[in-house]
């Protein structure tokens, strides 16, 4: 793309007082992990890719089935028994032909987080497993990578930022302690408003955006949105200083 298409590109962006042509060049620079290709990560990849992240590093284990469709925005009915990741990577290549997509069939866990998470400047968790955002959290504040978690079930959704990096700040554990009771099993066996899980991933590819740019940082809030209702709050996290996981 030549310089002044790509200046007409993010113009709209670069109008905001927040952003500058440094800002896209951080986008163009910085690799993102998203953890997930479901109801979460597809929105979020779509914003992300479009917003001129050039590197996206996506994970994910599972095929597409039929049932996905009404939140998974970027497959269709004959992507069904397909990888995600492998059609994911194909349709934002066909939206953003310049966005570079490391298409990862795993399931992201204690054996590769720390390969996964290696040259990243942020992750998204857009898993919907209780255990596997714990383990993500961990290898994050370890790592001092931020995280920006999103998670929706039912009308309700979560939005929280982790950067272990900012002092006092809490993670993920500090609010959700661990349960050994928890099983790692997904939350399928629940209804979805798909428009709220796919508000979710917007919000979390707008907030790892901001948190590249360093715009306005939300870290160490709790968002609550629940669709039913229209009622958004937002609650102040406390660092907790017995937290195994970052104290
Ligand atoms: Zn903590």
């Amino acid at each position: 793309m030549g310089d002044e298409n790509f200046l007409l590109r993010n113009s709209r962006h670069l109008l905001l007082k927040e952003f500058s042509e440094s800002s896209i060049e951080v986008l163009l620079k910085s690799r993102i992990l998203i953890v997930g290709a479901g109801g979460l990560g597809c929105p979020a990849a779509l914003y992300l890719a479009t917003a001129g992240v050039k590197n996206i590093r996506w994970v994910d284990p599972d095929k597409v089935e039929i049932s996905n469709l009404p939140r998974q925005i970027l497959f269709s009915e004959k992507d069904v028994n397909v990888p995600k990741v492998i059609v994911g990577k194909k349709m934002l290549n066909n939206i953003v032909p310049a966005v570079n997509v490391d298409a990862i069939e795993e399931k992201a866990d204690e054996t590769n987080l720390g390969k996964l998470i290696s040259g990243c400047n942020i992750v998204l968790d857009c898993t919907d497993r209780f255990k596997t955002r714990h383990i993500i959290n961990k290898y994050c504040v370890e790592n001092k990578v931020p995280l920006v978690i999103g998670s929706a079930v039912g009308w309700s959704g979560q939005l929280m930022v982790v950067n272990s990096s900012e002092q006092n700040t809490a993670c993920y554990a500090c609010v959700f302690e661990e349960n050994p009771e928890f099983t790692d099993d997904p939350c399928g066996a629940f209804g979805i408003f798909s428009p709220l899980v796919g508000t979710v991933g917007l919000l979390q590819a707008g907030e790892a955006i901001k948190t590249l740019l360093k715009i306005n940082q939300t870290t160490g809030k709790l968002l609550l949105l629940n669709a039913l209702s229209l009622n958004f709050d937002r609650i102040n996290l406390t660092k907790n200083m017995n937290c195994n996981v970052c104290s």
